[in-house]
């Protein structure tokens, strides 16, 4: 089978590799929408987690079930689904302890174009299919449901992180898709002032729809000092990380209150150390918590998030807007994806 894969640090291009194999509790899915993301970006460009060659990228998709392992339970051949981003072993003590992320060390319940091979093929492999497939609703256009199996379930991680509650002010900073959803995750988990960080108008557009009752422009001016000026010195209750850098940190505590949190889900690509400003952190006193986490996986994430679409609570097809047809054109929605053009928000591939 084919499948555009990372080369090697900086290099992408199509190998040819055998079609995967199911073990007892595995399926093989055939993609019938896929999204490239940020952090395929980051990982192919920015070497952020060291050299991978030949390795499939991709870990956005919806597709087709067509083979399962004797032990599979719950799907079959022909199901249509829903394959979360992170696919982790759930016996695994990590998994056991609440981290189901960081099964088998950290960060690798993260397998698709990580430790093995990716959604962009025309195969691809599912571990423990019972326990990380969602059935597709009837409902739910395969182009929509591709951004449930990480830019929604990561925005929402985000604002969980962040720990909003209601009435809060929540500064989101980074309004691509990820903090778009962050937005909407933090408006339904009772934000009252809620302040989203970007500077392409289609984001801050979105952003206002998706729960924003202000839109920062980090180009014209200090985020903290406007943040500052918008709350009369105050600050936030909750920042929620989804751009920026390393210095974007420092930022987040510096327009923190005492007692809040920061929700970090940014890839953080390059740099060494994130920075905490010392006196802004009340002297290593200020009761001001940073939390940062891998994206949640699994059925059950998916199975909710999906309902939240099914109820109409939540539009992300809002976040689409580059539609392409058939496998070979995920090349050219990789490299849109890092390009960024102003008018892009998330591309999807769909595979007919
Ligand atoms: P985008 O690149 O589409 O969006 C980034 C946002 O950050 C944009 O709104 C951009 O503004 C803004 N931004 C850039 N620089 C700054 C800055 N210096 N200060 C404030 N805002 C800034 O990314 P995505 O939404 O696709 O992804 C966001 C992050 O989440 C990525 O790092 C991605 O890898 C990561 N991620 C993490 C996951 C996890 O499991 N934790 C899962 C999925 C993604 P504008 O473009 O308008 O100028
Ligand atoms: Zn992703």
């Amino acid at each position: 089978m084919k499948g555009f894969a990372m080369l090697g640090i900086g290099k992408v291009g199509w190998i040819e590799k055998a079609k995967p194999v199911a073990g007892p509790l595995d399926a093989i899915v055939r993609p019938l929408a896929v999204a490239p993301c940020t952090s395929d970006v980051h990982t192919v460009w920015a070497g952020a987690i060291g050299e991978r060659h030949d390795m499939i990228l991709g870990h956005e998709s919806v597709g087709e079930v067509v083979e399962v392992g004797a032990l599979v339970k719950d799907f079959k051949p022909g199901d249509r689904v829903i394959v979360p981003a992170i696919t982790p072993d759930w016996g695994a003590v990590e998994s056991q302890a609440g981290f189901h992320q960081h099964s088998g060390g950290m960060l690798a319940g993260w397998k698709f174009s990580n430790f093995k091979d990716g959604v962009f093929a025309e195969f691809f492999h599912v571990n423990e299919a019972d326990a990380n497939l969602a059935l597709l609703p009837d409902g739910i256009a395969p182009e929509t449901a591709v951004m449930l199996p990480d830019m929604v379930v990561t925005g929402f991680h985000g604002a969980a992180l962040a720990g909003v509650c209601p009435g809060d002010t929540v500064c989101v900073i980074g309004i691509g898709p990820v903090g778009l959803m962050s937005v909407a995750g933090a408006n339904m988990m009772g934000a009252s002032h809620l302040f989203a960080v970007g500077s392409r108008p289609i984001c801050a557009e979105r952003a206002r729809e998706y729960g924003a009752t202000d839109v920062i422009n980090y180009k014209t001016g200090d985020i903290v000092q406007q943040i500052l000026d918008k709350t009369k010195g105050q600050g936030v209750d909750r920042v929620i990380i989804a751009g920026g850098d390393v210095d974007t940190f420092a930022q987040a505590v510096e327009m923190l209150k005492p007692g809040g949190a920061i929700g970090n889900v940014n890839y953080l690509g390059e740099g060494d150390f994130i920075k905490i400003p010392r006196l802004a952190w009340g002297v290593g006193m200020g009761h001001k918590m940073v939390n940062g986490g891998l994206t949640p996986g699994g059925r059950l994430k998916m199975e909710k998030m999906a309902a939240l679409v099914e109820v109409g609570k939540l539009d992300p097809s809002r976040l689409v807007t580059h539609r392409f047809h058939g496998l070979d054109k995920i090349e050219d929605a990789l490299m849109l994806m890092k390009d960024k053009p102003t008018d892009l928000i998330k591309p999807v591939v769909l595979i007919d």
